[in-house]
């Protein structure tokens, strides 16, 4: 278990690319893990965490979030409809915002709990066809129909560059379109290459393995 090690490097990277001290939020991604591994994590006194899927989100963090305070909770993977409400539940982010029948769902259920997640839209730098995400140039129009029509607080732009190509030029990519769009959060680096975000412009990274280990088959 290495939470140390990365916050350390991520420290480092803040320093060596002139990043503001502290201004890279550490996601530590538990999805898969055993709890006797976050549990390490949570004792450690780190509060922000990442999980892909929703239902085992509530399963392993509804007890935790009562017994550790101030628990910050991010949904990565793609989110359907039909689990809006159920994600509104337990996560306070949600990075996967893509499609416009996800949005008005989003925009809904907001509207009738008076509650939304913090959200990021998910772009698909390198367009990727079996990746979910917003094509770059769509990305303007998007994020004017969610701000404008339907009202939903996107904080950032999140990406998960293609595993055969050097990440650098999607990271470049993500914040440029950022920056274009007046957007300040950029959700981008996993365990192999947060530290070449970081240089990019990253404010929150993703980091699974590298802190918890291999993720079990
Ligand atoms: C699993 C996952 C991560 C963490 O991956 P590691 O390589 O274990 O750091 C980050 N982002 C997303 C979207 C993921 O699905």
């Amino acid at each position: 278990m290495s939470l140390e090690k990365i916050q350390h490097e991520i420290v480092d990277a803040e320093k060596t690319y002139k990043r503001v001290p502290g201004s890279v939020r550490l996601i530590a991604v538990s999805k898969v893990q055993p709890n006797s591994r976050v549990e390490e994590v949570l004792e450690k006194g780190h509060l922000i965490f990442g999980e892909n899927r929703v239902q085992e989100a509530l399963n392993k963090w509804q007890d935790w979030k009562k017994t550790y305070k101030n628990i910050e909770l991010h949904l990565l993977g793609p989110l359907q409809t039909n689990k809006v409400k159920k994600a509104f539940e337990i996560f306070d982010y949600i990075h996967s915002v893509d499609r416009d029948k996800l949005m008005r769902s989003l925009a809904n259920e907001a509207q009738q709990i008076g509650f939304c997640p913090k959200l990021f839209l998910q772009v698909n730098t390198g367009l990727e066809p079996q990746k979910s995400g917003i094509a770059p140039e769509n990305v303007a129009n998007v994020l004017k129909l969610c701000i404008n029509s339907y009202m939903l607080p996107v904080e950032g732009l999140m990406c998960i560059p293609p595993i055969s190509e050097k990440p650098a030029k999607h990271f470049k990519l993500l914040k440029k379109i950022s920056a274009d769009n007046g957007l300040k959060n950029l959700s981008m680096g996993m365990s192999a290459d947060f530290s070449i975000a970081i240089e990019y412009g990253a404010t929150h990274v993703r980091v699974g393995s590298a802190i918890f280990g291999q993720r079990p088959k």
